[in-house]
């Protein structure tokens, strides 16, 4: 061969290679932790100088280069990088995780093994009310209720659920019979490898308000103490042109804009002809989604709400 290519070495993340195979706690009994890693911000930078030519490095550094990718959407860079993790997580999570398509996964299997004996516990002032403005979500903890009382009659689901359970396979039950009355707080383990654009996407979706909080608490672990380490210049890219902003649509930017001029009239009439302002016999609001999303848009945007709230 003619060509001359350099000597290669593995990427090295230092910061992430001190915290491999670390377990960080989530909830009460699961964890995460990262158990093999593939590229940096300088893989994302390579992969994205192939594709734009060499003669854009003199243009743009590292850091706006990789700022310029999360601005448009340009992806594929971003997929060079692979991390493999090992978690524990109660079923109920793992159920929403798992949704997540783009991942490589190998789950532990309780018809090969016994079923992990931890069952993710409630603490009496941990149980949260049903949300009023979201139909999936939850509003704060329960102030009053005797949440004392849930948590025993969880704790004596859990320890009925195991004991029906040890029964059964004592008594020479197959184990993926055995296991169908166990509770979805059953803790599960898994290898879950992903993409960094991917992981992403599923960090955006899961750090996000309207996440349960469970998988919140998961998702907000694997950025701030991991993704956050393995590729700084891309998480503050990522908490900037994501976690930290949003959009406006077509509609929204011109009441926006109307509430600029101080045509505080028109915007109310836009905002009605869209169907958000329409009332109960109360004289409320009624519920509308999209027009309480964006009243919270324009509280961020320390803008007055025209038709008040
Ligand atoms: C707050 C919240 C509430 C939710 N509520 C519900 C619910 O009530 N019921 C419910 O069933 N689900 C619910 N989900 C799950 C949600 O609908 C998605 O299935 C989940 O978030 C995975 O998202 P994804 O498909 O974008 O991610 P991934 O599966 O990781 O895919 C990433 C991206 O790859 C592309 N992709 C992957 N597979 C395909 C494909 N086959 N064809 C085309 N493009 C593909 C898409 O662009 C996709 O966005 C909820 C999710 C969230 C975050």
């Amino acid at each position: 061969m003619s060509e001359k290519f350099e000597k290669l070495e593995p990427t090295v993340v230092p910061e992430l290679n001190e915290i491999l195979g670390k377990p960080f706690k989530v909830l009460d009994d699961g964890f995460v932790r990262v158990v093999d890693y593939m590229g940096s911000d300088e893989s994302i930078v390579q992969a994205a100088r192939v594709s734009y030519g060499k003669g854009t490095k003199k243009v743009r550094q590292d850091r706006g280069l990789i700022r310029y990718l999360m601005r448009h959407r340009h992806t594929t860079p971003m997929e060079m990088c692979e991390i493999k993790f090992h978690i524990r997580v109660p079923m109920d999570c793992w159920r929403q995780w798992i949704r997540h398509r783009t991942a490589n996964v190998n789950e532990y299997s309780t018809r090969y093994s016994l079923a992990i004996d931890s069952a993710q516990a409630t603490l009496p002032g941990e149980w949260r009310v049903q949300s009023t403005s979201n139909r999936q979500g939850s509003d704060g903890f329960a102030a009053d209720i005797n949440g004392q009382s849930f948590t025993d009659d969880e704790t004596k689901l859990h320890n009925l659920s195991r004991e029906v359970y040890n029964k059964r396979i004592e008594a020479g039950i197959a184990r993926e019979q055995a296991r169908k009355d166990l509770p979805l707080s059953t803790y599960t383990e898994a290898y879950w490898k992903i993409d960094l654009h991917n992981l992403l996407h599923f960090l955006a979706l899961r750090m996000d308000v309207h996440a349960q909080k469970e998988i919140r608490d998961y998702s907000t672990i694997i950025g701030h103490e991991i993704v956050k380490k393995w590729v700084p210049l891309t998480w503050e890219a990522f908490e900037d042109y994501r976690l930290n902003s949003f959009n406006l649509t077509g509609l929204e930017l011109e009441i926006v804009q109307l509430i600029n001029q101080n045509s505080h009239e028109a915007a109310i009439k836009s905002a009605d002809s869209n169907g958000w302002l329409e009332k109960r016999e109360n004289g409320e609001y009624k519920m509308n989604l999209e027009r309480i999303e964006f009243e919270e848009k324009l509280t961020k945007m320390k803008l007055q709400i025209p038709w008040g709230n």
